[in-house]
């Protein structure tokens, strides 16, 4: 079937929905397509809080908020991206309190905030309220008002449509193609469907299902990211990629940040807070790359639990009333999934993969640039995790990514809607289709071939060994050359379900294709960049190093080869990086 429509929105996390809802707002025809029900997007997972300047509770202002920002980031960040985030953040929250989203209050009435790791006043003076939340429910909220909104103002969705190609008009994106459109496979009974669009937005979250040890929901394989790499289009940054210090031991499962901006501690096997000394200010309110290093290196030295690979995070002091009222859910999944009672138990925890700084290249008006010189791809934009603007930099601090979404989700819609309004619709040749549909057919007729959770299990136990917090050579060029192996063997996988009802085998095996073109990315990204930086920590290169490599990463898809990189200049405004203690 096709469908024409000004706009398609990938997507129905916290950025697509509020770039759909701006689409509406402003009239024009917009088809949001995801590949689970809107409300299942990874946003309604997130749970520790949203930060704004809001200074409810203590001075604050959206300057120092923009100086953790880019510090939090390792000078790495564009600060023309990080004023406008401190700067918009406010509004943007406020305007989700006026939507009706229930944050949690203070006595007077006004949005409670709480401390996060990395936001700081005074230019990093000490630790400032900052997040506001929902308990530790915060995503969730923001996802079912944004849905409402949504379903108010009248936006189509399609749900249950995995796409599976963006389609270009005059030549792939490299090439100087405009965006005609795209193509997707419709879950319930396998048909292909071909939406013409003149905008489209790619809002599909991040690709935390390359590791094993992740916070991320299943479905996180970096599909936006491939779809657009395949097509000329460079990703940026790919080797910073955030492993947030406490998931549940031996899962991943996150146990949100909140519990230490509550005042949760994390102990080694001595019962030493042991952050005291790699962060002497901040203790555990330090950035999230900080912490993630000094808990591996406690185990290393033998002080993890019992001698083991884990630490303790501890609320026990918090008390039944904080816990009930601001940490529910993630105490109840302590509960759950390893039998701990945190009211009475310390926590066994360790650092899991949880999020992408990196991935689609965007001015700040979220459309895609396919250059060092910021080129822009007509009609092709993205937000939220998939997009890189780059606001986080080396190292995003907890409680950015929500707020990224909310005001690159909205900037997104208006400047979908602006460009909607002056161009023509595009030609989409009638086969446009063609080559996806006959790689679907192919999967589905192999006989005989690997089955994909091999070769994924694979690629989760060597991203887990080798590209993980701390990287060297060594691991990186082994991780480079066993992910080229893993794709040629990719390339004969066969699925057992030849069905068109719900076939979820032949999706995941997609999905499998999609994670690979992230961690090849990711992989090659980390290898040639010679500093430890952030996220980014080299042990054969401990130091940052700004004579060389202060630049944003470029990698460009090449057919049976490795990526080529190209480098592009960071923005410097305000902030000259300086060193990163806290
Ligand atoms: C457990 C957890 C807790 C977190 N807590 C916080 C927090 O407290 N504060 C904070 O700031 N950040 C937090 N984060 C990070 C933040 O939640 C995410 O970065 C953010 O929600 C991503 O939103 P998104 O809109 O980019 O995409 P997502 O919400 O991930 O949505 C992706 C959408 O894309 C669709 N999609 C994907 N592929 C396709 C395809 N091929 N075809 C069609 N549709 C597709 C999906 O169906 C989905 O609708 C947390 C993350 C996790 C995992």
């Amino acid at each position: 079937m096709r469908i024409d429509t000004d706009a398609v929105v990938v997507g129905a996390g916290g950025a697509a929905l509020w770039a759909a809802l701006e689409l509406a707002r402003e009239g024009v025809a917009t088809a949001v397509l995801t590949k689970l029900y809107p409300t299942r997007s990874h946003t309604g997972a997130a749970q520790g809080g949203v930060c704004a300047a809001l200074g409810n509770l203590e001075e604050d202002h959206w300057e120092w908020h923009m100086f953790d920002t880019v510090k939090g980031g390792d000078y790495l960040t564009d600060q023309d991206a990080a004023e406008v985030l401190s700067q918009e953040a406010i509004e943007r929250v406020i305007e989700l309190e006026h939507m009706g989203l229930p944050f949690n209050r203070t006595p007077e009435g006004k949005i409670d905030q709480r401390r996060f790791g990395g936001h700081t006043r005074n230019f990093g003076e000490g630790p400032v309220k900052r997040a506001c939340y929902a308990a530790d429910r915060t995503g969730h909220m923001i996802l079912q008002t944004l849905y409402q909104q949504c379903i108010k103002a009248g936006v189509t969705f399609y749900d249950e449509y995995h796409v599976v190609d963006v389609v270009f008009e005059g030549g792939d994106a490299s090439e100087g193609g405009r965006v005609a459109g795209v193509v997707a496979y419709r879950i319930a009974d396998g048909e292909i469907h071909t939406f013409r669009a003149k905008a489209v937005l790619m809002a599909t979250g991040g690709y935390g299902r390359a590791w094993r040890i992740t916070s991320n929901a299943y479905t996180l394989a970096g599909d936006g990211m491939s779809l657009v790499y395949r097509r000329g289009v460079p990703l940026e940054d790919m080797e910073f990629y955030q492993f947030h210090p406490t998931g549940i031991y031996g899962i991943g499962i996150l146990l949100s940040e909140a519990a230490r901006g509550e005042g949760g501690t994390l102990l080694n096997n001595d019962g030493e807070r042991f952050m005291e000394r790699y962060a002497p200010r901040l203790m555990e309110l330090a950035p999230r790359d900080m912490v993630s290093r000094a808990i591996y290196l406690e185990i290393r030295d033998g002080r993890g639990i019992g001698g083991k690979d884990y630490v303790y995070l501890d609320v026990r002091h918090l008390g039944r009333k904080v816990i009930e009222e601001k940490l529910p859910d993630i105490t109840d999944f302590a509960r759950i999934y390893l039998g701990v009672e945190p009211l009475k138990e310390p926590v066994p925890i360790q650092p899991t993969a949880h999020y992408a700084m990196g991935g689609i290249p965007t001015d700040l008006a979220t459309r895609v640039i396919r250059d060092p010189s910021n080129t822009v791809i007509p009609g092709l934009f993205a937000a939220g995790e998939v997009a890189c603007v780059s606001v986080h930099g080396a190292n995003r601090l907890g409680t950015n990514s929500l707020v990224d979404l909310l005001v690159f989700g909205r900037r997104a819609g208006i400047a979908m809607a602006e460009y909607a309004r002056g161009a023509a619709m595009p030609d989409l040749p009638p086969d446009a289709d063609e080559a996806v549909r006959a790689e679907i057919e192919a999967l589905r007729a192999r006989r005989d071939g690997e089955r994909p959770e091999v070769i994924r299990a694979e690629l989760n136990l060597l991203m887990d060994a080798n590209v993980g917090v701390f990287r060297d050579e060594t691991l990186l060029s082994g991780a480079v050359t066993k992910i080229a192996a893993l794709r040629d063997r990719y390339a004969s996988v066969a699925v057992q379900d030849r069905g068109t009802t719900f076939n979820t085998d032949l999706l995941e095996a997609r999905e499998l294709g999609y994670v690979l073109d992230c961690a090849e990315a990711t992989a090659a990204s980390a290898l040639a960049r010679k500093e430890s930086r952030g996220a980014h920590s080299r042990e054969d290169y401990p130091e940052r190093d700004d004579a060389n490599w202060l630049a944003h990463t470029l990698a460009y898809r090449r057919e049976g080869e490795q990526p080529e990189l190209r480098y592009k200049p960071v923005t410097i405004t305000r902030f000259e990086p300086k060193p990163r203690t806290y």
